[in-house]
């Protein structure tokens, strides 16, 4: 049995995609990865090179310059990505759910032409910025601020841990546009388009991070960050649903990329467990190392067909909040899971850099962190039991 996704049960298109994806992430991701995270390079040349071959907009209908693919498609793509380097697949599973659902659903015709299209295309790399120092799980207390200044709005505030805030071309920001004396909670929340060359917009010096290294993350400084009537997505204090929109989307990457990290970590362990002899034996013939083998290919398995399940869901028009959720939350408890595993089963080898488990195992545990904690998740389908 395979670990990665084969082609029987595939549609052609599906087979030809992943294909390409594989090829593509084999031969011009995997083999650098360790470097990039060892220097934290973010290679803005591979990511356009993913960009001409349609991977930044996958979803997008093809109307708009995208490949129109339906979203399970788009998460067997994102997967072959991840298994190469989750901070590569970082970046594209950002674009392709968050600036694009929000432009899709809520742009006008003329900041569909202007941003969607070239986004499609892979000529402009896009980001979000929601989170602030003290406001990361509660993201609805945000505190940067939008005023009005005739047809104008001027932004000021800063944003934390943005991916893609010092490479992108463009940043959707989530910022107050209700008045400070009149908070209205997330209904007072805006989102604006931002290119990332506007006066006033500055990106921090990228964060150095436990894993996904290669991928960019740093603070926004907004500094009376002027903007036109035009660069105002959607309605005004619309700007926290979009964004939790464009969440749903992004949880079914963030489960992609925890699946995809899981199961490099299972193949390595499985090639290492087979070479790797101790009592005159290789590993494998342990069935104590047999078990924990069969646990970490069976939670793969688990995790892969949840984030599926709630993909399709997503594509029928079912509601997929909560399934989103909780193909997150078991996907990404799930890479904790089997990257610790893979690093017992590698020893000591485990624990050195030189060995690409320890790469998997740290970056594994930002999937419990980032796109809404496992905490989050869990408020999240709670909620959805109890019909709240
Ligand atoms: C590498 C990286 C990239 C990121 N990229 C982006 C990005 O592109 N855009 C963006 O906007 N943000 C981004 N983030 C921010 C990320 O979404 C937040 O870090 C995350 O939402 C958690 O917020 P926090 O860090 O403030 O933790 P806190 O909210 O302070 O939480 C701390 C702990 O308390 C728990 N907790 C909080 N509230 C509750 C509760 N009600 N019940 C139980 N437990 C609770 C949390 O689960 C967590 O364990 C990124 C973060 C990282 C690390």
């Amino acid at each position: 049995m395979s670990i990665a996704v084969e082609s029987p049960g595939l549609s052609e298109t599906q087979r030809q995609i992943v294909e390409l994806a594989r090829d593509f992430a084999r031969t011009k991701i995997e083999p650098f990865a360790a470097e990039w995270d060892r220097t934290r390079h973010f290679p803005r040349d591979v990511i356009a090179e993913l960009g001409e071959l349609g991977f930044l907009g996958m979803c997008t209908p093809e109307a708009w310059d995208g490949m129109g693919v339906d979203g399970v498609t788009y998460l067997l793509a994102l997967e072959e990505i991840a298994a190469a380097d989750a901070a590569i697949s970082v970046s594209m599973s950002i674009q392709n759910a968050i600036p694009t659902t929000m432009l899709v659903k809520h742009g006008t015709p003329e900041q569909r032409e202007r941003w969607l299209k070239p986004m499609a295309r892979g000529e402009l790399l896009a980001g979000f910025a929601l989170s602030e120092a003290e406001a990361g799980s509660d993201a609805a207390s945000l505190r940067s601020q939008a005023t009005k200044d005739g047809k104008h709005w001027v932004l000021n505030g800063t944003k934390a841990w943005a991916t893609n805030a010092g490479t992108a071309d463009l940043m959707m920001i989530m910022v107050r546009t209700d008045e400070p004396d009149r908070r209205r909670g997330a209904k007072g929340i805006s989102t604006f388009i931002v290119p990332t060359d506007t006066p006033g917009y500055r990106a921090g010096k990228p964060e150095d991070k436990m894993g996904l290294r290669a991928s960019n993350t740093a603070t926004v400084a907004l500094e009376d960050l002027k903007l036109g009537p035009e660069q105002l997505l959607g309605d005004e204090g619309m700007g926290f649903v979009y964004a939790m929109e464009g969440l749903d989307a992004g949880r079914l990457g963030i489960a992609i990329q925890a699946v995809a990290i899981a199961r490099r970590a299972l193949e390595l362990s499985l090639a290492y467990c087979a070479e790797r002899r101790q009592f005159d034996r290789p590993l494998q013939d342990f069935q104590a190392v047999q078990f924990k083998l069969a646990d970490m290919a069976t939670r793969v398995e688990a995790a892969r067909a949840l984030a599926h399940l709630a993909a399709a869901r997503k594509d029928r028009g079912e509601p997929a909040t909560a399934s989103a959720s909780m193909a997150k939350l078991f996907a990404s408890e799930t890479a904790m899971w089997v990257t610790t595993q893979a690093v017992q089963l590698f020893g000591g080898y485990g624990y050195m850099r030189d060995f690409p488990v320890e790469k998997l195992f740290r970056d594994a545990k930002v999937t419990e962190i980032y796109e809404g904690t496992s905490e989050v998740q869990r408020i999240v389908i709670a909620r959805s039991l109890s019909g709240r």
